[in-house]
């Protein structure tokens, strides 16, 4: 009988580490509790206007990831966006999805069993291995168990379940922290003024980066996504989503005229950038009864390109 894992989390880490496994024959379902996939690697619709309002682009620095990406270059999903020459936050190419950043989870999660809508709220044993309950009130059963999503929402999920960790296991979690940040995106009726290619970072003020999504290629009409730095996105995190539209907008009126603003949406993202991480590739859980892994890109080099490395290590050391 083929070995069989749950993978929780349908970002680009719990994705890869269900491909892995399945080229290795294992059965595999991946649960997520957003409507789609790809998490953080989102991009969003108003009419039609598109935005990438979280990661913006990633870059390669590992041969494993430089694969990875040259495939999804070949399967035009992905594409280099060449930033200004002389800015130093962008010296080098970085890449994006054609389609927006959710084109890339989008292309690996084709051909996976996936259950979206399905937050998953405890995890127990079995005797064969382990049984996780969701919201909707579905069980799924499985020998092994991958987790990949962001180390605080691990932490409440396993205080809800009747699996315990090791004292070191938990620390590890502990000491994952995430910034938060606020996007804001605004659809416009006439282009921006940011210089091309459409990317600008700042270092003071309160906000830490601007994006023109119709001069980066994702969207068909004029809009802009702002992206609060984490000072600010502390500070306002709760307060009233309009108000900190309006203040963001209004601080960027150098590069968005007020009178080109059509529309805006705020959203909140609680985890965005691991600013303290595990320098490990993924973490094994000690004190369980079925192999489980923790993975993410609370682990190694962080972001898009660790959380890759992440999932297909935990996936391979599964394997092994
Ligand atoms: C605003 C912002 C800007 C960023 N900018 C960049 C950038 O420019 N470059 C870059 O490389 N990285 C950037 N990042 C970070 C990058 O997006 C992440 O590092 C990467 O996408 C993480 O992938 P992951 O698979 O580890 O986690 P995620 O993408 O967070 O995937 C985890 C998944 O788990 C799901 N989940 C959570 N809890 C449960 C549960 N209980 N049950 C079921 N499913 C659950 C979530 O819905 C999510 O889909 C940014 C992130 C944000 C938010």
């Amino acid at each position: 009988m083929k070995k069989n894992c749950i993978v929780i989390g349908a970002g680009i880490s719990g994705l890869v580490a269900a491909h892995e496994l399945i080229k290795n024959d294992w059965k595999v379902t991946v649960l997520d509790k957003g409507k789609g996939v790809g998490g953080r690697m989102a991009t969003r619709r108003a009419g039609e206007a598109r935005f990438d309002h979280g990661a913006q682009y990633f870059s390669t620095k590992t041969p494993d990831f430089r694969d990875f990406t040259q495939t999804i270059i070949n399967a035009n999903v992905a594409k280099e966006w060449h930033l200004e020459a002389g800015d130093k936050a962008f010296s080098h190419p970085r890449m994006i999805g054609i389609n927006g950043m959710s084109s890339i989870p989008k292309f690996l999660a084709e051909g996976l069993s996936i259950k979206t809508n399905e937050k998953v709220i405890s995890i127990s044993d079995t005797e064969n291995g382990c049984q996780v309950e969701t919201e909707s009130g579905n069980f799924y059963q499985a020998n092994a168990l991958i987790i990949t999503i962001p180390a605080p929402q691990v932490l409440e999920l396993l205080e809800k379940s009747t699996i315990s960790c090791s004292k070191s296991t938990l620390e590890i979690l502990q000491n994952i922290q995430y910034h938060p940040c606020i996007a804001v995106m605004a659809t416009l009726n006439q282009k921006t003024n940011l210089p091309k290619p459409g990317g600008l970072s700042f270092e003071t003020g309160n906000i830490s980066w601007i994006a023109d999504n119709f001069q980066k290629g994702i969207s068909p009409i004029f809009s802009a996504t702002i992206h609060a730095n984490p000072a600010f996105s502390i500070t306002h995190f709760d307060d009233d989503l309009n108000l900190i539209g309006k203040q963001l907008l209004e601080e960027m009126k150098e590069w968005i005229p007020a009178d080109s603003i059509e529309g805006f949406q705020v959203h909140r993202w609680r985890y965005s950038l691991a600013f303290e991480r595990n320098p490990n590739e993924f973490l094994i859980a000690d004190s369980i009864s079925f192999p489980t892994i923790f993975a993410g890109d609370g682990f190694g080099i962080g972001s898009i390109e660790g959380a890759y490395i992440s999932g297909k290590n935990a996936a391979h050391k599964l394997l092994a």
